[in-house]
């Protein structure tokens, strides 16, 4: 393993994933990360969106998977935040993996929805333009900053029927029901490490870290099982590759019961480099020089 690579994550790579899997892990978090971009189709089509791109001379690729989803291969962050459409909330820099979570999901018209872990709103705006704002989406963000954030990033891309809640999710009360959930958990980030630029986080990444991590995901989770309507459907994720903020938060909550995995359709993200799961039906992202590591897995409540 490279030395920049935390001693401890390195371990885990390994064990979980053995030598090959684990160097390409270590291959995808050493490599630079291209930015990638979500059309905001609450305000441009994507046709719009390539149009000034080529006007501003930046060049793009698509994805399989989505016709929103943009690659920029030759610029760095700032060359987009300094466009016009931009500033107008018509893009919405978000990396490829981390769109996949809203798509699985798979919002209606007209559902009630919750996002337990909202900021900065990547995903709770994608979900508001998936369904075109006619659903209600609840966002919860326990931390103040990052709810003001969240609520700067939807009226800028305009997701109209968003109640932010400044609040810990696992505080919401159980009288709250909802149609679908997604539970994008705070993780380790183990799949979005930038190797080479780590700093403190190296040393930050321990065991503790990780045990705690993934109890605060556990709680979490039985929380959004809790507030799920029962045969309704919610979606767990990480940007995380370790088995224990994955494949063993689910298995937690499968051996209570009353909770069966939907596969996720590996047809629908074609392209998308995976690795392999211990929770068949889940997906793992490989993390490469376009997608970070990521994982969701689909969940349907029993009904009562
Ligand atoms: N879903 C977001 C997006 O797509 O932009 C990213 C969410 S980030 C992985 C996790 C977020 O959960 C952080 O903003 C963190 O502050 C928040 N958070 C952590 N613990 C929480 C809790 N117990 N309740 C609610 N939010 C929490």
């Amino acid at each position: 393993m490279r030395e920049d690579m935390p001693a401890f994550l390195g371990e885990q790579l390994l064990l979980q994933y053995g030598e090959e899997e684990a160097a390409r892990i270590e291959a995808g978090l050493a490599s630079r990360r291209r930015v990638s971009l979500r059309v905001n189709r609450l305000k441009a089509e994507p046709k719009a969106v390539m149009e000034a791109l080529d006007e501003a001379g930046i060049r793009y690729e698509g994805v399989l998977w989505s016709e929103d989803a943009l690659v920029l291969p030759d610029v760095r962050e700032d060359a987009l935040t300094a466009l016009p459409l931009y500033e107008r909330g018509e893009i919405y820099l978000q990396s490829l993996s981390s769109m996949i979570p809203p798509l699985v999901l798979g919002a209606r018209e007209g559902e009630n929805l919750l996002d337990m872990a909202a900021a900065p709103g990547g995903k709770t705006t994608q979900i508001a333009a998936l369904t075109g704002n006619r659903a209600m989406i609840t966002a919860c963000e326990r931390h103040a900053a990052r709810a003001e954030r969240l609520k700067f990033n939807l009226a800028r891309q305009g997701a109209a029927r968003v109640t932010v809640m400044n609040i810990d999710a696992r505080q919401l009360d159980d009288l709250f029901s909802f149609d679908r959930i997604l539970l994008d958990a705070p993780c380790s980030g183990s799949g979005t490490l930038a190797l080479g630029a780590l700093g403190r986080r190296k040393a930050q990444f321990s065991r503790e870290l990780l045990a705690r991590t993934a109890k605060t995901q556990g709680a979490l989770l039985e929380k959004a099982l809790r507030l799920l309507r029962p045969g309704h459907e919610m979606v767990y994720s990480t940007c995380s590759v370790l088995e224990q903020e994955n494949g063993e938060v689910i298995r937690r909550a499968l051996k209570r019961g009353g909770v069966q995995v939907v596969p996720v359709d590996p047809a629908a993200f074609g392209g998308v480099p995976t690795l392999p799961v211990s929770v068949p039906g889940t997906l793992c992202v490989c993390p490469d020089e376009r997608y970070e590591g990521f994982f969701v897995a689909k969940l349907r409540k029993a009904e009562r």
